[in-house]
Order: C-alpha cells, then sequence, then structure tokens
C-alpha cells in the first residue's frame, strides 16, 4: 500500500507581487495581486467573464513548476534511500568477482521556474480594491465581478492609447505594421464604447435597451434612440466637427470588419464621399486615432451624465 501525499506549493508572484491567470474558458492572460480584493475561492475572468474555482485559473507554466516542485519533494528522499541502498550494494560488491558500479546523477529533479508576462493596463477595483493587470478591453473585476462601467471604459481607451504610441518606434518602412496597429486601435475604440453601450444597457434598462445588442456600434441607431428617449444629439455632446470625424471612422471599422476595409456604394451614401473611391481603401492616420480616442471618451463621459 502505498501513501498518498499531498503537496502544497506555494506560486511565486512577479516584482510587482502579482500572480498569473488564465482563463479556462477563453484562454486569456491576466494577474491578480494576492492580498488585495475579496477572501473568495472563485474567480471571473476579466474578458469573458466566465466563472469557476480560482485553482481552474493556474496557467500551464504554473502547473509545470508545481508539479516539478511535487516530484522534487516527494520522489526526492525516496530515491535518496533508493541511491543508499545502490551505494551500499556498490561497496559489498566491489571486490566480488562482479562489480557494480551506480551512477546516480539521473536522479536529479530540475524546478521548472517561469516568469510572468507583462501587461499593459494595471487597475485597482473601485468595489473591492483587488490589483490586477489585464491586456487591452476587459469588462469586470476577477474577484467581485463588478466595475463601475466608466473606469473599464477609460481604461479600455487608455490602453488603445498606449497601443498606438507603439508607432514612434516603428522604422518609416514599416508601412503594414503601422496600418494594423491604427486599425487595431480603431478597432478597440469602438469595441470600448460597444462595451460602454452593453455596461449601460444593463445599469439603466430604462434609457438604454439591452437590444438590438450591438446599439453603440451603429452611431445612426443610437443617434436615432437617444433622440426618442432622452431628446438628445450626439453631436450635442460633442462638436458638429467631432461627431463628423467620428461617424466616418465608425464606417471605417464598419467596412474592415465586413468588406476587407474596401469603400463600398454604403460608405458612399453615409460619409457623402466621392463614389470613385468604391474599391479603395480609406487613408488613416495616426492623428486621427489619436483624436477619435479622445472623441470617444469626451462623448462616453458626456453621455453617461445625461443618464
Ligand atoms: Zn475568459
Ligand atoms: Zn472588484
Amino acid at each position: 500500500m502505498s501513501d498518498i501525499t499531498s503537496v502544497h506549493v506555494t506560486l511565486p508572484t512577479d516584482s510587482k507581487g502579482m500572480l498569473g491567470r488564465e482563463c479556462p474558458q477563453c484562454k486569456k492572460y491576466f494577474k491578480v495581486k494576492p492580498g488585495t480584493g475579496l477572501d473568495i475561492s472563485d474567480c471571473t475572468c476579466p474578458y469573458c467573464e466566465h466563472k469557476e474555482a480560482s485553482e481552474n485559473f493556474t496557467t500551464d507554466d504554473q502547473i509545470e513548476y508545481a508539479k516539478s516542485i511535487a516530484v522534487k519533494q516527494t520522489l526526492g528522499p525516496i530515491l535518496k534511500d533508493f541511491e543508499r541502498s545502490l551505494k551500499n550494494l556498490e561497496r559489498s560488491t566491489n571486490k566480488s568477482f562482479i562489480s557494480f558500479k551506480v551512477e546516480t546523477s539521473s536522479f536529479n529533479f530540475p524546478i521548472k521556474y517561469y516568469t510572468e508576462k507583462d501587461l499593459e493596463t494595471e487597475v485597482i477595483c473601485d468595489s473591492c480594491n483587488l490589483v490586477f493587470a489585464v491586456y487591452g478591453i476587459f469588462a469586470c473585476c476577477p474577484d467581485c465581478s463588478r466595475l463601475t462601467s466608466m473606469s473599464i471604459f477609460l481604461k479600455s481607451l487608455e490602453a488603445s492609447k498606449k497601443r498606438l504610441s507603439v508607432i514612434s518606434k516603428l522604422q518609416p518602412n514599416e508601412t503594414e505594421l503601422q496600418e494594423v496597429i491604427l486599425m487595431d486601435a480603431l478597432v478597440a475604440g469602438v469595441s470600448s464604447f460597444d462595451s460602454l453601450g452593453k455596461r449601460l444597457a444593463r445599469e439603466f434598462p430604462s434609457f438604454i435597451p439591452e437590444k438590438p445588442r450591438n446599439l453603440f456600434q451603429n452611431l445612426d441607431a443610437l443617434q436615432e434612440h437617444l433622440s426618442k428617449t432622452l431628446s438628445i444629439k450626439l453631436s450635442d455632446l460633442i462638436t458638429e466637427d467631432e461627431y463628423k470625424r467620428l461617424y466616418y471612422l465608425f464606417q471605417v471599422r464598419h467596412i474592415s470588419s465586413h468588406n476587407f476595409g474596401e469603400i463600398d456604394s454604403d460608405f458612399v451614401k453615409k460619409v457623402n464621399c466621392d463614389p470613385k473611391l468604391i474599391g479603395s481603401k480609406p487613408t488613416i492616420v495616426k492623428e486621427d486615432l489619436i483624436e477619435f480616442l479622445d472623441v470617444i471618451e469626451k462623448l462616453g463621459i458626456a453621455l453617461r451624465s445625461k443618464l
């Protein structure tokens, strides 16, 4: 009969005291600071809001590390005994005709150390004080699964702005990469605004409906809805000019997701541009995106204040 031994392994944290986590559902990575937040055994994924036992959020690196510690602690002493008996056997046989040589270097169990990855945004939950770190857009706090819609919105935009700043470090010939980063910031900006809409719909169901689901991705539909329920126009919350440029970039985002980024007749009609542009791709520059993210922020804050 062998004993079942349980080994307690404490996972190391990074230089800021943060512990890496991986969602079992969407597989995305985030970090939490043990000792902050709530004393609970569940964890909620900040990206997809999937909730289950904290232990199931262990990363592959952490599992490998824990396994290597467990093997060292449980098998180490057993093999030390075994090694001793083999050495005794070696001593008792070395004067006989049959000699027995023992090589024990294979009894070494290395610990599989790892380092946690760097993440761009550090957040302190304004409900439970958990300190956590995420990459890009996120939806909630891993501990209390709350967080005000505004703080998520502002943090998400901050992350997009940070990513945009990478462009200044690129070489002039890295134009393709530059386009990818610009489009990423555009998509992320629209997604942040859309996530804000979904949150506000939950908080203020009498003003913002749950359906259509992507109301905040479609400025025409949003405009129509707000003028009915709150008698406000989006262009009143920012300037007419800002709204026009925001509207243009929302349409650019739309064709990037639905028409490989090429201008179609619907785009021409909506932004009132030259039909000769059909089939070409609109040019956007970094400055457009910096302004875009600022205007989205301004619009989100102004809209929230009206609810
Ligand atoms: Zn997830
Ligand atoms: Zn929280």
